[in-house]
């Protein structure tokens, strides 16, 4: 069976050999505050900076899941209050969870069909802003002229952006937003349980003054603990022995990049064409690159799950309250050629 859901997907073919390698070498057992495990996070770093484009002064931290980001932004980097603009079920989640921390978190929401308004936004009292760049639910995204026109129209303020479904799929360009953060089951095709958090020089010294330390995983605390290329609790370390080991072998995200975009592509020109199966985005400058959902009616949606399924295929159900109207393609860079071509043959073949 071949995933197509948009996380968690398939994952590198390479795996078993990694996970293999990392049994030989000791990885599994490994202390978290021996040397060796110090230099695998160093190591991890380092290659995460080249491979990703990471501006060389920004910190990165391994977390265990995009959620518990979205929890340790909201104790960590708020000052008064942070404002959470967004069109989805991801963007909302992470507006909900702050909220219930701090009541006074702000939200601004626009529809699927629209660019982010950034003239309309405003910021208030909020000193921290939240955005979605890839909504995983519906499959749009916020450009990178967008997010440029963010930062420069809020350039006092922080800027926060979840990239769980585009980051190591799409380039992003990290210095226009403070903090970053994905979790490695998506566009990094790995098992599940890991997650990064990258920080610009000025969301460290913002932290650093808020100066929050009542969690483990107050970010105070994590970053004085990463002086020491160390976690508060034991990591995830065959999670970073798999994130290292994979981006070793990896291509350069341009590289990445424009694979994708190939693809995606080929995936509007082929529902473009369909006659029951349509793109659930109209607006094409607004569509994701990496999550693709297919709307029809909810018969012709189970039916054509099902049948992929069949040919072994899985597609991602659609989310929320598209669930029944819509399914879901993933379009990270796992996927293999082949698998993505006999997909769209399905499509082609079955005329729907
Ligand atoms: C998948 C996803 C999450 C949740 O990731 P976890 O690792 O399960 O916490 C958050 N935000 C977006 C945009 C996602 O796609």
């Amino acid at each position: 069976m071949i995933s197509f859901y948009p996380g968690p997907s398939r994952v590198l073919d390479t795996i078993p050999q990694y996970v293999a390698e990392a049994h030989r070498e000791g990885i599994l057992s490994m202390n978290h505050r021996s040397e060796e495990c110090m230099l695998l996070i160093q190591r991890t770093i380092s290659l995460l900076k080249d491979k990703l484009e990471i501006p060389i002064d920004y910190s990165i931290y391994f977390t265990s899941s995009a959620t518990e980001c979205w929890e340790i932004i909201a104790q960590s980097a708020v000052e008064k209050s942070s404002v959470h603009i967004f069109n989805g079920a991801f963007g909302q989640k992470w507006f909900d969870y702050t909220r219930r921390l701090n009541s006074n978190t702000k939200s601004f929401e626009f529809h699927r069909e629209d660019s982010i308004p950034v003239e309309d936004i405003s910021a208030h009292d909020g000193d921290l802003l939240c955005i979605t760049q890839n909504e995983t639910s519906n499959g749009t995204q916020v450009s990178g002229s967008e997010l440029e026109k963010i930062r420069k129209k809020f350039n006092d303020k922080l800027i926060a952006v979840d990239a769980t479904s585009s980051m190591a799929g799409i380039f992003l360009n990290l210095s226009d937003a403070d903090i970053w953060f994905a979790s490695v089951q998506k566009c990094f095709g790995l098992p599940a349980g890991l997650a990064l958090m990258i920080c610009s020089p000025k969301a460290i010294s913002r932290i650093k003054s808020i100066n929050e330390r009542l969690h483990y995983n107050s970010l105070t605390y994590i970053d004085s603990m990463m002086q020491k290329w160390q976690t508060p609790f034991t990591p995830n370390v065959l999670g970073i022995y798999l994130l290292m080991r994979s981006l070793q072998d990896r291509d350069s995200i341009h590289d990445v990049y424009q694979k994708i975009v190939q693809r995606f592509d080929l995936w509007i020109d082929l529902f473009s064409n369909m006659r029951s199966l349509k793109l659930l985005i109209s607006n094409a400058s607004v569509r994701s690159n990496t999550v693709i959902p297919v709307a029809a009616s909810s018969g012709l949606i189970s039916k054509v799950k099902l049948e992929a399924r069949k040919m072994g295929y899985i597609l991602g159900e659609g989310y929320g309250e598209l669930k029944n109207e819509s399914f879901r393609v993933a379009n990270f860079p796992a996927l293999a050629d082949q698998e993505v071509n006999n997909l769209m043959n399905f499509f082609t073949d079955s005329g729907y």
